[in-house]
C-alpha cells in the first residue's frame, strides 16, 4: 500500500530556515482578501497577454471566422470540463464556492447571450472573432453595472456577474489568438504565488496546502478570486500595485492578508513578527472553528439566537458550516430575478422546500417579495404586473407590502407556496416595509383565504399555521411598533432601510454615504422603542440589518433588549465568540450609558472603549 506524506503544518513550515535577504526589504499596500500571514519564498506566476491583431473581416470570411469561434467555445468547454472535476480534491467549502461559478462559465458557452451575441457581431458587423467577443462581452457587462443595486451585495454581486462575463470572454480571445494559459505545476511547497492577477478557475489548479499565500497587483474585495481565496483559507492581498514587477527569483515574501500588506525581503524583525503574528492566526482559527458547536451564550448564563441571512440557495453549505441555528431573513428576490417570467407556485414551492428541508428542523424565515426602491425585478415589469417604478421618489413609493396588496395574485401564490413548503419544516412569514396595521390585516385576510384555499385543494400544511410577522424598516413602523405590535406574530428590525429611512440617506447614493451611520442616537432610540414593544406585546423580535452581524456592536443591541440576531453567514462565528465573552449586565450598562448620550462620536468611542 502506498502512503502520502501528510502536508506539513503551517507552523512547522514556518520553522524551516528560509533564505536571507540579499535585496532590500519593500512594502506594498493592497487589499486585505483572505485573512492569515503566509510566509515564502516568491512564486512567480505572470501569464503572456492575449494580443488581438485583427478586428475587422471581409463579409466572404464570416463562415469561417464564425467556425472559429466555435472551436473556441468548444475548447474553453473541454478546459473548464477537466477543471470543474479536478475541484473534487479541494477542502469541501472551497467547492462549494466554486463549483456554482465553473457551471455558470459553462453554460455562458452554450446558448448565452454572450455566444449569440459574438455569433450575431460577426455576421452583422463584420467583427472578427476575438473583437466580436470582446464588444459582446463588455456591452453586457456594463449593462448589468448599469442596473440599480439597493445594497451592497446586491452591487457586490452585479459586479461579480459582470467580471464573469468578462472572464469567459477572456478565456475565449486566450483560445482564439493560441495564448497559452500559465501552469501551476512547478509552483514549489510553501510558496506565496504573485502574478498581475489571478482567475477565479485558478482555484482548481491551486492545492492550498502546499500554499504558503496569494498576492496579485489586480483584483478587489469581492471578486470571485477573493470570494475563492477566502474559501481556499489562503492568505491572500490582492490589488498591490508595482508588486508583480518588484519580484526576482529568489525573493522572500509576507503576506498579510488581514492587514492588506506584502512585504518583500522582510527585515530580521519583520519575519521574526510576522511568524509570531502566522501562528497566532493558526490557533485563532481553530478556535472559531471550535465555537461552531458551542452554545451563544453570555459568560453569566444569558441565551441568544444566532441565525443566519440567506440570499441565494449556494450559500446554504456556508450556513450549515456556520453554526446559524436557522435561517432568520430569507429574502425571496433572487427567484423573480434573471428571468423572462414570473415563477409559478410549484416553482416557488420547490425552492423553499429546499431551503427548509436544508435546514433540518432550524426555523426558516421566509420574507416575501421586496420589490420596489432601487429593487427593480426584470420579469415583473416584462408581465405587466408592477407600476412603473417613480422617478420622483422610488423609495416613498409603492414598494414591498404596498405593491404585493396591489398585485394580490403575487402575494397569494408566494404564501401558497411557502404554506407548502412548511408541511416540511419549521417556517415563519415575514412581510416587508409594512408601516401600518392595515397593510398587516390586509395581508392576514389574504393568508387566510390562502389556507383555506389549499385546504380545500387537500394540501399537506402544518397544524400549527406559520406565524406572520413584520419588518420593521421605516422610523413609521418603529414608532407605531406598539400599533403592529397588536396583531404582528413577531418583528424583524431591518436596520439596513431603517436607517435610510431615519436619516434621509439613500443606501446606494455614494456621495451621502458619510451621513448613513446606524449608531446615530435617533436610529438607536428607534430599535429601543420597536424591541420594547416588541417585548411589551410578548412577541419575538430579532434584528437582521447589517449591524447584526458587527461583533462590536452586538453588545449595545443586546443591551437594548435584543436576544435573536440574524446576520451574513460568516459572521456567525465572530458575533458568537464575542457573546460568549461579555455579561449581560455589562451589555445593559453600555446601552444605558450609550442612549444617555446624543454625541454619535462619543458613542462610538463607548463601543470601542468596550470592545477594547
Ligand atoms: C433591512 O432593510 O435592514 C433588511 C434586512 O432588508 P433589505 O436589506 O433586504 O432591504
Ligand atoms: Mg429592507
Amino acid at each position: 500500500m502506498s502512503r502520502t506524506k501528510p502536508p506539513p503544518q503551517q507552523h512547522e513550515r514556518l520553522r524551516r530556515p528560509v533564505r536571507s535577504a540579499a535585496r532590500p526589504e519593500q512594502v506594498f499596500k493592497g487589499i486585505a482578501v483572505s485573512a492569515g500571514v503566509g510566509i515564502g519564498a516568491v512564486f512567480s506566476a505572470t501569464e503572456p497577454e492575449a494580443v488581438i491583431t485583427r478586428q475587422k473581416i471581409h463579409a466572404a470570411e464570416s463562415g469561417s471566422e464564425t467556425a472559429r469561434l466555435d472551436a473556441a467555445i468548444v475548447q474553453s468547454r473541454n478546459q473548464l470540463t477537466k477543471l470543474r472535476t479536478r475541484l473534487a480534491v479541494l477542502p469541501e467549502e472551497s467547492q462549494v464556492e466554486i463549483t456554482p461559478l465553473m457551471d455558470a462559465y459553462l453554460a455562458m458557452l452554450g446558448s448565452s447571450r454572450l455566444v449569440r451575441g459574438a455569433r450575431r457581431r460577426i455576421g452583422e458587423t463584420l467583427l472578427s472573432a476575438e473583437s466580436a467577443v470582446v464588444a459582446e462581452a463588455d456591452e453586457i457587462a456594463d449593462n448589468i453595472l448599469a442596473m440599480p443595486a439597493a445594497r451592497a451585495e446586491e452591487r457586490a454581486r452585479q459586479r461579480r456577474s459582470a467580471e464573469e462575463v468578462r472572464e469567459i470572454g477572456r478565456r475565449l480571445v486566450r483560445n482564439l489568438t493560441r495564448t497559452p494559459f500559465r501552469s501551476f505545476a512547478a509552483l514549489p511547497e510553501g510558496a506565496v504565488l504573485v502574478s498581475e492577477y489571478l482567475r477565479p478557475a485558478d482555484a482548481a489548479l491551486l492545492n492550498p496546502a502546499r500554499l504558503a499565500g496569494v498576492a496579485t497587483e489586480e483584483g478587489g474585495l469581492e471578486g470571485h478570486s477573493s470570494v475563492m481565496l477566502r474559501a481556499l483559507g489562503v492568505p491572500a492581498v490582492l490589488g498591490a500595485p508595482g508588486l508583480a514587477h518588484a519580484i526576482q527569483p529568489g525573493d522572500l515574501v509576507i503576506v498579510d492578508g488581514g492587514d492588506g500588506v506584502v512585504v518583500l525581503n522582510p527585515s530580521p524583525a519583520r519575519l521574526a513578527a510576522a511568524r509570531r503574528a502566522a501562528i497566532a492566526f493558526a490557533r485563532d482559527r481553530q478556535r472559531l472553528g471550535k465555537l461552531r458547536r458551542l452554545a451563544a451564550e453570555t459568560s453569566d448564563g444569558t441565551i441568544v439566537e444566532l441565525q443566519a441571512n440567506l440570499e441565494l440557495p449556494v450559500e446554504l453549505p456556508l450556513i450549515a458550516q456556520s453554526g446559524a441555528q436557522g435561517i432568520g431573513l430569507f429574502r425571496t428576490e433572487f427567484l423573480f430575478m434573471n428571468r423572462e417570467t414570473v415563477p409559478d407556485e410549484d416553482t416557488q414551492t420547490e425552492a423553499y422546500r429546499q431551503v427548509v428541508e436544508a435546514m433540518g428542523g432550524d426555523p426558516v424565515t421566509i420574507r416575501v417579495l421586496d420589490w420596489g426602491g432601487e429593487k427593480e425585478i426584470a420579469s415583473l415589469s416584462a408581465e405587466g404586473l408592477v407600476p412603473e417604478i417613480a422617478d420622483t421618489n422610488p423609495a416613498l413609493s409603492v414598494r414591498g407590502i404596498r405593491m404585493l396588496l396591489r398585485v394580490p395574485e403575487l402575494l397569494e401564490v408566494q404564501f401558497a407556496a411557502i404554506l407548502r413548503a412548511a408541511a416540511y419544516g419549521p417556517v415563519r412569514v415575514m412581510l416587508p416595509m409594512v408601516t401600518n396595521p392595515g397593510e398587516l390585516h390586509a395581508a392576514r385576510e389574504i393568508y387566510e383565504r390562502v389556507v383555506r384555499r389549499l385546504r380545500r385543494r387537500g394540501e399537506r400544511l402544518p397544524e400549527q399555521l406559520p406565524p406572520l410577522g413584520v419588518m420593521i424598516e421605516t422610523p413609521g413602523a418603529a414608532l407605531g411598533a406598539d400599533m403592529l405590535g397588536a396583531t404582528a406574530d413577531f418583528f424583524a428590525l431591518g436596520t439596513n432601510d431603517l436607517t435610510a429611512y431615519t436619516l434621509a440617506v439613500d443606501r446606494s447614493d455614494a456621495d451621502v454615504a458619510a451621513l448613513y451611520d446606524p449608531l446615530h442616537p435617533a436610529v438607536l432610540r428607534l430599535i429601543q422603542f420597536a424591541t420594547q414593544a416588541a417585548l411589551r406585546a410578548k412577541i419575538p423580535v430579532s434584528i437582521c440589518g447589517e449591524i447584526a452581524a458587527n461583533p462590536k456592536l452586538v453588545p449595545l443591541l443586546m443591551g437594548l433588549g435584543l436576544r435573536s440576531f440574524s446576520m451574513n453567514a460568516s459572521a456567525v462565528p465572530r458575533v458568537k465568540q464575542r457573546i460568549r465573552a461579555v455579561e449581560i449586565a455589562a451589555c445593559d450598562q453600555l446601552a444605558r450609558r450609550v442612549m444617555e448620550d446624543v454625541d454619535p462620536e462619543r458613542i462610538a468611542a463607548l463601543i470601542e472603549e468596550f470592545s477594547a
